[in-house]
């Protein structure tokens, strides 16, 4: 069968993959940048591995206590090796990104300490976690409190005001690399590291953390290079590579990796508890697949970008500006187009492929919300997803794709889904 007869048998019109080839062909420059990329990524990560002796002995299960677990120590090396770190903390039993921040932030936060974020709000689900939404357990409650710079009106730093919020208080300065949800840019590792060495020049034995959800890879630098004290995030999206069915890490600073270990645990057991239960073959093989994976994911959302681009949709960030985590947000301007392009993006995918998404008044946010992800693993954003609020500009946030052509044939059929409605005509 010719390519095209195999896209048509899946249900994309000839039209439509015509379009995404004048498209593509545009884009080999760029695709072989993100190759080059992965491919430094992917050396880093065998090194690692290489350095610390991974061995079949390190994918045994174990239960209980988890005493002497070869396989959760070594894959804990091997992160802190591949992200240039002391000492790194990568579990099953961090449950997702926001327990592992919470973790890092509980850990090295004491009553009367505060909490700087100098580039804004700070994602959602943290805002519990703070206190800036009011929640039991929060580090309001604990008499921790919280500052906020916001960025300049460019979404650029604003040096002053941070150096005016950094007081005799101030212990430790959250940085968020992603935009998650917000419309501010993502910032590279490099900006990370210069936002870093501002916040210790005004006070040197500041903690930094960064919230590096969605950024793991797609660089061949991470915070961790350009000093931060603790790197962040989930592995259900990049470092797991797919494969990792729960788990998050922090990597840093072995003085507060250490305090995570106690607070993740408990005092006095820190790090030597936590049995593996069976997760090491995906957590280390997904580990060893995540360069490759967040390639492909990178240029499924540059791919987007320019089809939607050039149809004439706002798509953040645009088809040509550099990529500094895995998310695409493409403006749709109504809820029809919003529903039409997800519809396309489930219909893709390799799970739950007959299923149709619609909005639903997700607990948490103020409008109806859709959803599509048709992944293996329950909510995995590293695996091709969609979703956003049905409210205007009408954004969907559209992320991941476990192979490049995966993602290719999501975006090819949100786009035959938006023709089929008659909102799109080629
Ligand atoms: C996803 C995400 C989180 C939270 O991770 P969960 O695994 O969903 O809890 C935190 N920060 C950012 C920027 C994220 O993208």
């Amino acid at each position: 069968m010719q390519m095209q007869e195999m896209y048509e048998a899946l249900g994309v019109q000839r039209d439509v993959y015509a379009y995404g080839e004048a498209v593509l062909a545009g884009l080999q420059e760029r695709f072989a940048e993100i190759d080059r990329v992965a491919e430094q990524n992917q050396a880093k990560v065998i090194w690692a591995m290489q350095k610390n002796r991974v061995s079949a002995q390190c994918f045994a299960a174990t239960t209980g206590y988890g005493y002497d677990d070869v396989g959760r120590d070594v894959l804990e090396k091997v992160y802190a090796d591949a992200f240039h770190a002391e000492a790194a903390l990568v579990r099953p039993q961090i449950t997702c990104g926001t327990h592992a921040l919470a973790v890092a932030l509980s850990a090295n936060l004491l009553p009367g300490d505060e909490l700087l974020s100098p580039v804004g709000k700070p994602y959602d689900t943290l805002e519990e976690v703070i206190g800036i939404r009011q929640s039991p357990c929060s580090l309001k409650e604990y008499g921790v409190t919280y500052r906020q710079v916001d960025l300049t009106p460019e979404g650029g730093f604003d040096w002053e005001g941070i150096r005016a919020a950094i007081n005799e208080r101030t212990k430790l300065v959250t940085i968020q690399r992603s935009k998650g949800y917000q419309t501010r840019p993502t910032f590279s590792v490099e900006q990370i590291g210069e936002l870093i060495a501002f916040v210790k020049s005004v006070k040197p034995d500041l903690i930094c953390m960064v919230d590096n959800c969605y950024g793991e890879f797609v660089e061949t630098i991470e915070p961790s290079d350009v000093g931060a004290d603790m790197t962040v995030g989930s592995l259900i999206k990049n470092p797991g590579g797919g494969l990792a069915p729960i788990g998050g890490y922090i990597v840093g600073a072995k003085a507060c990796v250490e305090r995570c270990a106690y607070r993740l645990s408990a005092p006095g057991l820190g790090q030597e508890v936590g049995a593996n239960l069976g997760v090491m073959p995906a957590l280390y093989q997904g580990f060893f697949l995540a360069p490759t994976v967040v390639a492909g994911a990178l240029k499924g959302a540059i791919f987007a970008a320019n089809l939607y681009g050039k149809l004439g949709y706002r798509v953040v960030p645009d088809g040509a500006e550099p990529r500094y985590d895995i998310i695409q947000a493409v403006e749709l301007g109504s809820p029809e187009a919003m529903v039409a392009f997800c519809t396309g993006i489930q219909a893709a995918a390799p799970v739950d492929s007959y299923v149709r998404p619609e909005p639903w008044p997700m607990p948490g946010y103020d409008s109806d919300v859709i959803m599509a992800a048709g992944a293996f693993v329950q909510g995995s954003s590293i695996e091709l997803s969609a979703d956003g609020p049905i409210r205007p500009p009408y954004a969907v946030y559209f992320q991941g794709g476990l192979t490049w052509y995966h993602a290719k044939l999501g975006i090819l059929m949100s786009l035959q889904k938006m023709v089929e409605a008659g909102i799109v005509r080629l």
